[in-house]
């Protein structure tokens, strides 16, 4: 999610990495078709330019899905996770030293919710209040941080932080909600795409 450039700006250095970078074993947010065409639209890239396959066995499939019960219906007869393409360890689309590239209307969903979760009262991240702490979490790839949880004192001032409010995260959660079950229905084959 576009956050606060305070702490997305020093969210690097603080914490090792912001959520726009990845280690190895790593990926990034999850695609639909929908998010696709908004930043073919503004890029003017095509989809294998800033987005890749992930490919998921069944044991896979269950782990990924236990995490995110959101994109129960996301997946198709082909087990295909579309994620962001990562270049030298971080999304294709991040500038480092300024962030992510697309404007604000552009982003993925996923990205747009980040760090809230799609469950209203929940964050995708642990906060360990403790900067030097999630740091040492993130470098041993044990949780994922960021720095504008840890600095916020309630989630009021962390909606306030993102400039947003719980009924604007609500409303994206919908409209993620929406698009996963487009793309799940893309996926079936009703309305095929190639890449
Ligand atoms: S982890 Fe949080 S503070 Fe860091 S770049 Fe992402 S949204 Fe911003
Ligand atoms: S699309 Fe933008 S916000 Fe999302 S991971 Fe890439 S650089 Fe970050």
């Amino acid at each position: 999610m576009a956050g606060p450039q305070s702490a997305c700006a020093r969210c690097p250095k603080v914490l090792g990495a912001s959520c726009c970078e990845v280690k190895p074993h790593e990926q990034l947010a999850t695609l639909t078709w929908a998010d696709v065409e908004r930043v073919e639209a503004e890029t003017g890239q095509r989809a294998a330019q800033f987005s890749e396959w992930e490919w998921l066995d069944a044991e896979h499939a269950r782990a990924w899905l236990d995490v995110h019960p959101a994109y129960a219906a996301y997946l198709g007869p082909a087990p295909r996770r579309l994620t962001l393409r990562v270049v030298d360890g971080a999304c294709a689309l991040l500038v480092r030293g300024e962030g992510c590239s697309l404007g604000e209307e552009a982003r993925p969903t996923a990205c747009r919710i980040y760090p809230f979760d799609v469950t209203e009262g929940l964050l995708q991240v642990e906060r360990f209040g403790d900067v030097v702490e999630a740091r040492r979490q993130v470098e041993q790839v044990a949780a994922h941080a960021c720095l504008a949880v840890e600095e916020a004192v309630s989630f009021e001032s962390l909606h306030r932080a993102f400039g947003t409010t719980a009924a604007k995260v609500g409303a994206l959660v919908e409209r993620l909600r929406a698009e996963i079950a487009d793309h799940a229905r893309r996926e079936r084959g009703a309305k095929s795409r190639s890449r």
